[in-house]
């Protein structure tokens, strides 16, 4: 089908589908693509994959895995388009587009997210969009369904869709991706940090020259997202035990590497091995995921290498590294020694991280900042200056850093 030709009518499903959720309560299926989409082996890897690494291992109940975000996203994509003004803005090709966009932006995610990124260099971002294009059984499901559609929903998640709103819609400072993320950690945590009121939002989105804006009555809605985002990731996604618990699996990973490089024999790791020689094609990237890796932690924990073995057993029984306030070299030098005189490796015991986090991106940090625009009187303002909440954090320069040293407990 070419795309001038598209109307939902042709893939619309006999028989409509809900999907239960503890977020969206039923998620709505209506066509046959998405289903098609939900179903394939691409999109059920993703159950395999936890949406929040190691955040469980202190919110133990946050085990949801990046299946249900993604639905979650689709399903915040399908409301803007039916609940919202958006819904008018676009062709019935566009509203397709965007909703597979929003249903397969994670797909590029690899096992335990940001660390296993870290350690072998990889960028979800760009794995997405090259499954899209690679991956045979996606790939035939989209063109199967319209011509060139494979290419516009990898132009919305690398941002270069010619159509500004779409972008909007799934990547920026008050996107669907965010605000579903936001309400499932907070609902899985256990927490109620992440809550804010979706619905509002939704109600006071607008069109005004080609892209999202909202109204006036919405501020404070907005202003308790941002509020929202920001205490989760300190209470939540920078919780410093997490980060040990990553710490030590980045550890891991990285004395596996390095045996491997040096020759030694870790038994039959073949789905690690284009990882550790950096030859990683698409199809190796969509085989590993987070139970194949708890197979391999499990064997590392019988090697005979003391260093292996020991992090393994870590990962695995939660024997998690201690922390403090990073201050200085001459500390972590003191620290390097501590450890070495206990026998511990300090290559791969002893570890400095620090996150931060800003709120909320302004015009005066660069000049591609794409602020939350607020209308008034038929004016566009940016949210920072309408919003007191807002200016005051960015006035006090509130992008707080916190560097931490991780060691054994000695
Ligand atoms: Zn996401």
């Amino acid at each position: 089908m070419k795309k001038e030709e598209f109307t939902f009518k042709q893939i619309e499903l006999q028989e409509k589908r809900v999907f239960r959720d503890a977020i969206h309560n039923y998620i709505h299926v209506d066509d046959h693509v998405i289903l098609q989409l939900i179903n394939s082996a691409v999109m059920q890897r993703l159950k395999r994959i936890k949406q929040l690494g190691g955040t469980h291992q202190v919110y133990q109940s946050a085990e949801h895995s990046r299946f249900t975000h993604s639905l979650g996203v689709y399903a915040i994509v399908r409301k803007m388009i039916k609940e919202s003004e958006i819904g008018h803005y676009l062709s019935e090709y566009d509203q397709l587009t965007v909703m597979i966009a929003g249903l397969l932006h994670d797909i590029g995610h690899g096992p335990f997210s940001h660390c296993f990124e870290n350690i072998f260099g990889i960028n979800h971002e760009k794995y997405t969009v090259k499954i899209i294009k690679e991956d045979k059984e996606i790939h035939s499901i989209l063109e199967n369904c319209v011509e060139g559609l494979s290419d516009d929903v990898c132009a919305i998640i690398d941002k270069t869709h010619p159509h500004q709103i779409l972008i909007q819609m799934i990547s920026s400072q008050l996107d669907s991706d965010r605000m579903d993320y936001l309400l499932r950690d907070s609902y899985f945590t256990g927490t109620t940090y992440g809550q804010f009121d979706m619905s509002r939002i939704l109600r006071v989105m607008q069109v005004r020259n080609g892209k999202i804006v909202y109204k006036k009555s919405g501020v404070q809605a907005i202003e308790n997202y941002i509020l929202a985002r920001y205490h989760m990731y300190w209470q939540v996604y920078y919780h410093p035990a997490t980060r040990s618990y990553e710490q030590i699996m980045m550890s891991l990973f990285q004395r596996a590497k390095d045996l491997y490089c040096q020759g030694y024999d870790l038994g039959d790791i073949r789905y690690l091995i284009p990882f550790f020689e950096n030859k990683v094609k698409i199809s190796d990237y969509l085989k590993l995921d987070e139970n194949i890796c708890f197979y391999y932690f499990r064997l590392f924990s019988e090697n005979a290498d003391m260093i292996l073995s020991d992090l393994a057993k870590r990962f695995l029984n939660r024997k998690l590294f201690v922390y403090e306030d990073y201050i200085s070299q001459e500390q972590k030098m003191k620290i390097e020694q501590q450890c070495f005189n206990h026998h511990y490796d300090p290559r791969y015991y002893v570890f400095i991280d620090d996150q931060m986090q800003i709120p909320y991106l302004h015009y005066g940090k660069s000049e591609d900042i794409r602020e939350i625009e607020i209308i008034m009187n038929d004016y566009l303002v940016p949210l920072s200056e309408v919003s007191e909440i807002v200016g005051a954090i960015i006035q006090s320069n509130h992008n707080k850093n916190d560097p931490k040293i991780y060691y054994p407990s000695l």
